[in-house]
């Protein structure tokens, strides 16, 4: 009996054969009775239930099944006589794998904070949140290397440690192997990086446009899929000091077809989370609903989590100018109340996220896709455009999240693309390979980041960010 097969909670529930002799293993959820355990593999939010013929079972072995012990389970599989399952395993065998001291095993079956769960992070995907959160992760890694393969793109490796300080997307983490105590240190003091592993300062990355725009120079459309990292110190519960970044890069596009692309995109994976997650959408539904029933009235959501996907899956984005934009924002209610955190006084000034905020969720009441910002507040590899003042960039501002896609045409033209980087002062030896795709074949292009984790937030509605990856890393946490 014992070299029966496993097979998997969740193959048993979808196409379950009755009288067929099982085994099953996982952690136990609870224990009722002495007699029903409802257990969970993590191949579904759902439980099967164990029934337990108790009265010639050993009650040593009893008090073993525990919430959080693993578990081997064999017996016939029964229709369910009770609610709440169609099926269940008839317990002829049952072999306790590891035990979970139930004095000391932190997860017990009640409702936890999102807070304390975060301290038990290796823990904490035995929850039905976490796992299936995971779960959903997971389908969301393979539903973007699905609609990019599907469009011919190629998905293109971009290094993690960057020799290029001019990536300019935030505050680097150094790569040393340099002593800290005794640094090497050149005739003037300073540092020596010449006598660093790399024999120059090398930095995590911070995006890997810059190297994804030489890819796709020769394969037309790339995408890359990887850890980035930024030390920022903002506590914010949408920024994280190591994030994975998705940044295709498309020759031919202009601004347009970059909007128009960014917005399949999103809308593909919304919908792929709704076709193919949907036992675990239906449970993170819920548990939001019970959520905002302990929240006033004023600030719960208009829409349920599955409501806000469906609207986000049928509806236009609203395509609006950086210009538009101000001058709703100028005059807004929160803006003329003074009610903003930052006012906006004019052109030019940079949005805030309460700015973002305000656009998306009280003003189009849907995704907005701002573009064509002041050049100033821009990176400086964006398109100039002819008016002088603007570049074509564009961000995709999300309800709940704020800025989830930022992007631009690429300024293909060596002159102005040479002139930018001389007005702002990045030395061209830190560049000469970027520029050097403007004097060879150079082409239109454009591209775009996605946060992958401000993605699974929107998804699963978590409003921390640090709840949608499985260890977070945060200013002063790196536990784990
Ligand atoms: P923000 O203004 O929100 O800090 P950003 O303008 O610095 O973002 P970009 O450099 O445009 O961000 O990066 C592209 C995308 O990467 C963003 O739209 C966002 O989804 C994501 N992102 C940026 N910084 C972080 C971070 N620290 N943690 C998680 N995701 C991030
Ligand atoms: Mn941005």
């Amino acid at each position: 009996m014992k070299d029966l097969k496993r097979t998997k909670i969740k193959e048993l529930l979808d196409a379950p054969v009755i009288g067929k002799k099982v085994n099953v293993k996982g952690w136990v959820r609870t224990f009722r009775n002495n007699q029903f355990i409802a257990i969970n593999d993590g191949s579904t939010i759902n439980n099967i239930q164990g029934v337990v013929d108790f009265e010639n079972t050993d009650e040593k072995l009893l008090k073993r099944i525990t919430t959080g012990a693993c578990i081997s389970v064999t017996g016939d599989l029964a229709e369910s006589k009770g609610k709440g399952q169609s099926v269940e395993i008839i317990v002829e065998n049952i072999e306790i794998l590891g035990d979970a001291d139930p004095e000391k095993f932190p997860l017990q079956p009640k409702k936890h904070s999102l807070e304390f769960l975060r301290e038990i992070a290796h823990l904490r995907v035995r929850t039905n949140t976490f796992s299936a959160i995971y779960r959903i992760r997971h389908a969301m890694i393979f539903a973007v290397h699905k609609f990019f393969t599907d469009r011919g793109f190629y998905n293109v490796h971009t290094p993690i440690i960057t020799g290029s300080d001019a990536e300019g997307a935030g505050e680097m983490f150094r790569v040393t192997t340099l002593d800290p105590a005794n640094p090497a240190k050149d005739e003037d003091g300073n540092i020596n990086y010449k006598e660093d592993f790399f024999g120059k300062e090398t930095n995590l990355t911070v995006s890997g446009q810059l190297e994804g725009e030489t890819a796709c120079m020769g394969l037309s459309e790339i995408y890359t899929f990887g850890p980035t990292f930024r030390a920022e110190n903002s506590n914010t519960s949408r920024h994280l000091a190591e994030f994975w970044m998705i940044e295709p890069e498309m020759a031919f596009y202009d601004i347009n077809d970059n909007m128009d692309l960014a917005e399949a995109f999103v809308k593909y994976l919304v919908n792929y989370a709704l076709d193919n997650c949907s036992d675990d959408l239906a449970f993170l539904n819920q548990r939001a609903l019970d959520d905002e029933k302990t929240k006033p009235q004023q600030e719960r959501s208009e829409l349920s989590l599955l409501e806000r996907l469906k609207f986000v899956a049928e509806n236009d984005f609203e395509r609006v100018t950086y210009t538009e934009a101000i001058d709703i924002l100028r005059n807004s209610k929160p803006n003329k109340k003074k009610k903003f955190q930052y006012l906006i006084e004019g052109w030019g000034a940079d949005l805030q996220s309460e700015h973002e905020r305000f656009l998306v969720e009280k003003h189009f009441k849907k995704p907005v896709i701002l573009y064509n910002y002041p050049k100033d507040i821009k990176a400086f590899y964006m398109r100039q455009n002819d008016d002088g003042k603007t570049v074509a960039a564009m961000d995709v501002l999300f309800p709940g999240i704020g800025e989830i896609i930022g992007g631009s045409q690429r300024e293909e033209r060596y002159g102005i693309l040479k002139q930018r980087i001389d007005e702002i002062g990045i030395p061209e030896k830190d560049l000469w390979w970027y520029l050097e795709l403007r004097k060879f074949g150079s082409a239109p292009h454009s591209g775009f980041g996605l946060g992958f984790e401000r993605m699974i937030q929107f998804v699963t509605g978590m409003t921390n960010i640090r709840d949608v990856i499985p260890f977070p890393r945060t200013p002063d946490n790196a536990e784990f």
